[in-house]
């Protein structure tokens, strides 16, 4: 690690080869891990990855949800894991039950129709997925954020971070950044894309001029190609969740119902609203960063960067047909 501080950088010109070199200078940003009592053990082995890996240097605070009261064990045994600030929000009911406009039979049936889709089954899994969707970004706990990165139990950060990934979205006007993109079942959102165009439709002013919508669709707008970022990893904006534009659109999907009469995840909403709302320049691919959700690696395949890491670069997810990640680099720039 290079430790001499340099004002001369320019982020313009940001290299993962050739990260910048270490400065004090911090973002308002930290870690967003919505997660179980029940999943401690799980998550301790990836905060000692995420701080080993990264935030040992950086020491951001991190905010823990759940829908239920963390235990005593819990906050003990995450707090003395990481460097930076921890603190624990319990999540509002309201957030993490049925709006009053669901038919909750007509859920339940969802739920035995779907029960051979993954979580297709599950009522804890969909109030996730809406909670994610919908609400996380508006915990008062992240008033204190500019920017947010998610973090999951299990997860694996397998090489060294060697720059700060918030000052990079913060210095180059960044909105979202992901590391691992592929295609959703269809299964689970059949009537996503036909409300999203719906909401178009009543909402042209909110769709930017120099959008991505090109990125989720192979045949100009009829179909979803399920194209999505998978946001069990994400940094973003937190300011850009709480604007007109996305709450308009949550708002929108939430009154739709999918939610609970399909089984919608916040991968695909959050990737449409990428795709209505941000421009090409606005979203960062962190190719560099590795990271493992099962079954799925990011892994960098630049060879300069192997030392600092322990994935195969052979077994990243953008290698193959699962990915949507090479179709995303193609796009052109709007500018
Ligand atoms: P998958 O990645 O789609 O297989 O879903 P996960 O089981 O990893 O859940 C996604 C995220 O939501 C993870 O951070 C979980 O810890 C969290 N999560 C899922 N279900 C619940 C729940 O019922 N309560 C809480 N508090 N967190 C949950
Ligand atoms: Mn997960």
């Amino acid at each position: 690690f290079t430790t001499d501080g340099d004002a001369s950088y320019s982020y313009a010109n940001f290299d993962p080869l050739h990260p910048p070199p270490y400065t004090e200078e911090r973002a308002k940003a930290g870690f967003v891990i919505l997660t179980r009592n029940s999943d401690l053990h799980d998550l301790r082995a990836t905060l000692r990855q995420l701080e080993d890996r990264f935030n040992r240097r950086y020491n951001y605070p991190y905010v823990f949800l759940n829908n239920e009261p963390f235990t005593e064990e819990f906050k003990k045994l995450t707090t003395s894991l990481v460097s930076g600030n921890t603190s624990y929000g319990l999540i509002p009911h309201e957030h993490w039950s049925y709006p009053s406009w669901i038919d909750t039979n007509k859920a339940a049936e969802t739920r035995v129709r779907m029960k051979d889709i993954i979580y297709g089954d599950s009522e804890s899994y969909r109030f996730m997925c809406r909670y994610e969707s919908g609400f996380f970004f508006r915990h008062p706990l992240l008033d204190q954020f500019d920017y947010y990165w998610r973090v999951e139990p299990s997860v694996e950060f397998s090489c060294d971070i060697r720059y700060d990934p918030f000052l990079l979205m913060q210095k180059r006007g960044l909105k979202y950044g992901f590391t691992i993109s592929l295609l959703e079942f269809e299964e689970t959102v059949p009537t996503l894309w036909k409300t999203t165009r719906d909401f178009m439709k009543e909402h042209p002013e909110l769709v930017a001029q120099s959008n991505t919508l090109a990125w989720v669709t192979d045949d100009n707008g009829e179909r979803y190609n399920m194209c999505h970022f998978w946001s069990n990893f994400e940094i973003a904006s937190v300011k850009w969740l709480r604007s007109e534009q996305y709450m308009t659109y949550f708002d929108y999907l939430d009154k739709a119902g999918g939610f609970f009469y399909e089984r919608w995840g916040d991968a695909p909403v959050h990737s449409l609203a990428v795709a209505m709302f941000l421009k090409k320049e606005e979203v960062h691919w962190f190719e560099d960063i590795g990271y493992y959700h099962g079954p799925f690696y990011n892994c960098p395949n630049a060879k300069a960067l192997s030392p600092y890491c322990h994935c195969n670069p052979a077994d990243s997810v953008h290698l193959t047909g699962h990915s949507c990640t090479r179709q995303w680099l193609v796009l052109p720039d709007s500018a």
